[in-house]
């Protein structure tokens, strides 16, 4: 058993595996880091092997971690020769924590980064554009995205800039703007699908047409950071299975408003094409062009 460390698989890599490439949501990379920075902050590491093709013949052992940050859903490890590791998490990546001695529960061919102290081993599975570089030049890697909804230090200003960022996507589909991270970072495709369903709108709703944009950016990062500390992912409130979304990977079933039959569809083009879920009666709008048929059609 792992120790309640960063473990959570986002759900929608789970089940819409093969459909598109799916991110996890800010909230999981957070959550990840928050626990692999109480497991590694101010420790001196006994084992730090990098088994990315790219970082073969690094060793971080003797070096101390200073700190774990997330910036929307890229991982930062600092350490204390001046350089951070990267990770991102893609469509499989996961950070596990064990006390010494434990299987890991992961195969080991899959293990990118094992990163031990005295008492903890930190193994990062499946991990994605792994580099080590200065951490002054962490801004490389992220600096062109948008505010972190889930920035401890989130003001008026991330806001303002978010919303900025937003609204330029003016003639953009709410659906796809919502995930892109230059907007604003941490929206996967569970967000995107639930802030649409509780906005009342249809996901192909232009930017322009929706009455507040505050409102979409306020109401993101409150679901992100009602389920930041835990690893539940819930929009309804409710945290028992099959109840804790209002129309995610609900497609088929009824409304949970309405009684509706909820629908599915592809958005975006290429890798960038997600599931979209909608309840046509609580969320009027554009629908999908007709070009897009409907995935998944209910027999
Ligand atoms: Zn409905």
């Amino acid at each position: 058993m792992t120790c309640g460390a960063a473990t959570r698989v986002p759900s929608a890599a789970r089940t819409d595996g093969g459909y598109g490439q799916v991110m996890p949501e800010g909230d999981t990379v957070y959550l990840a880091g928050r626990r692999l920075r109480t497991a590694l902050s101010g420790q001196r590491l006994v084992r730090g092997e990098l088994r990315h093709p790219r970082l073969v013949g690094h060793d971080l052992a003797g070096r101390t971690v200073l700190d774990v940050a997330s910036v929307g859903k890229h991982l930062f490890t600092r350490f204390d020769d001046g350089r951070s590791l990267h990770s991102h998490f893609r469509m499989d990546g996961s950070w596990h924590l064990y006390r010494p001695g434990m299987n890991w529960q992961r195969p080991a061919h899959e293990a990118r980064a094992v990163l031990a102290t005295t008492d903890r081993v930190a193994v990062g599975f499946a991990l994605h554009d792994m580099e080590l570089l200065p951490t002054t030049d962490e801004d490389r890697l992220v600096g062109h995205l948008g505010p972190d909804l889930l920035d401890p230090d989130w003001g008026a200003e991330h806001a303002a800039e978010a919303r900025r960022r937003f609204i330029l996507r003016a003639d953009h589909e709410v659906g796809l703007v919502l995930l892109e991270q230059r907007v604003m970072a941490g929206v996967g495709n569970l967000y995107k699908t639930e802030v649409c369903f509780l906005l009342g709108v249809s996901p192909w709703t232009p930017v322009r047409d929706l009455p507040d944009p505050d409102e979409v950016i306020a109401l993101s990062r409150r679901l992100l950071l009602r389920n930041a500390e835990r690893p539940e992912q819930s929009t309804t409130g409710e945290l028992g299975r099959g109840r804790q979304h209002w129309v995610f990977e609900r497609g088929g079933q009824r409304c949970r408003r309405c009684g509706t039959r909820i629908r599915t569809a592809e958005q975006g083009d290429g890798v960038y094409a997600r599931l979209a879920y909608w309840c046509p009666q609580c969320q009027p709008g554009p629908a999908p062009p007709p070009s897009r048929p409907t995935a998944r059609r209910a027999p």
